[in-house]
């Protein structure tokens, strides 16, 4: 019964981020419905949801055009280092004025050989207690929003531009930014993941050196150092705009369908 009950709260739990992001219908897998034939024969069907016409794509920022030169990053010798060599330097960081007001520095978290890393601003109160990214409320959102395209929260890597707490959780600023950046760009190295997905405007200008606005940068997938990028909203936004969801929601199937069409067709 206690099973039951708590089958009831996730499913509805995630009814309502279905919801949230957009979602107007929920189809029965293709499985359960060859499991009750005669149910489905009897039944009157509901009219099929008519896809909606494709808006015509937005033009690529120019921000987002010439990402493919590597001189902005790490040369030679750092390429490819171990996540804990890149950590271990990092750990008494007095890089910067935030150093003072960290409880732990928030390196990163996940799959070292993740095929998609997500890239935040900076820690939170949760994550400065914790030493962990995106653990407070927007990191659960972000989880519900992996979790929503059929992907695994342990299957991806999480880490920010900033690895300590700016206080009152103000905007990065940027010495801060300059003092810190080196060791994302050494833990994309490390990781080299697929798909980079930058959450918000801080990690999304910071990577791509540009002013251009989150709004207009989101939703392309392009060439980034090797890889692909992808700018979306960060989930703290979310919180406080959910009609924006639906927006991520998109980015994240964007990925998700570049990332199975690297592996070629499921069997
Ligand atoms: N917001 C971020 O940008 N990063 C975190 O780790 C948590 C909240």
């Amino acid at each position: 019964m206690k099973d039951r009950d708590s089958l009831k709260k996730q499913l509805a739990e995630h009814l309502t981020l279905y919801r949230d992001l957009g979602v107007r219908y929920v189809g029965a897998a293709p499985a359960a419905r060859r499991a009750r034939p005669s149910a489905q024969k009897t039944a009157a069907r509901p009219a099929a949801p008519q896809p909606k016409p494709k808006p015509a794509p937005a033009r690529v920022p120019a921000a987002l055009r010439i990402q493919e030169s590597p001189s902005m990053f790490a040369p030679g010798p750092a390429a490819g280092e171990p996540l804990a060599a890149i950590e271990a330097e990092l750990k008494d960081c007095r890089r910067c004025k935030l150093a003072p007001g960290r409880t732990n520095l928030v390196f990163g978290a996940g799959n070292p050989n993740a095929e998609l890393m997500f890239v935040g601003e900076a820690p939170g109160a949760d994550e400065d207690a914790q030493g962990l990214p995106f653990v407070g409320r927007a990191g659960q959102l972000l989880t519900k929003i992996i979790e929503s395209v059929g992907m695994r929260r342990q299957d991806v890597y999480i880490c920010n531009i900033l690895k300590c707490r700016p206080p009152n959780n103000r905007n990065p600023e940027t010495d801060e930014i300059a003092a810190c950046e080196q060791f994302l760009f050494r833990q994309i190295e490390s990781v080299r993941p697929k798909v980079i997905c930058a959450l918000g405007a801080f990690g999304a200008q910071t990577l791509l050196r540009t002013t251009e606005t989150i709004g207009r940068l989101r939703g392309h997938l392009v060439d980034y150092r090797g890889a692909k990028f992808m700018a979306t909203y960060h989930p703290a936004y979310l919180l406080r705009n959910p009609n924006e969801k639906r927006k991520v929601w998109e980015d994240m199937q964007i990925i998700r369908d570049y990332l199975r069409s690297l592996r070629g067709p499921e069997e």
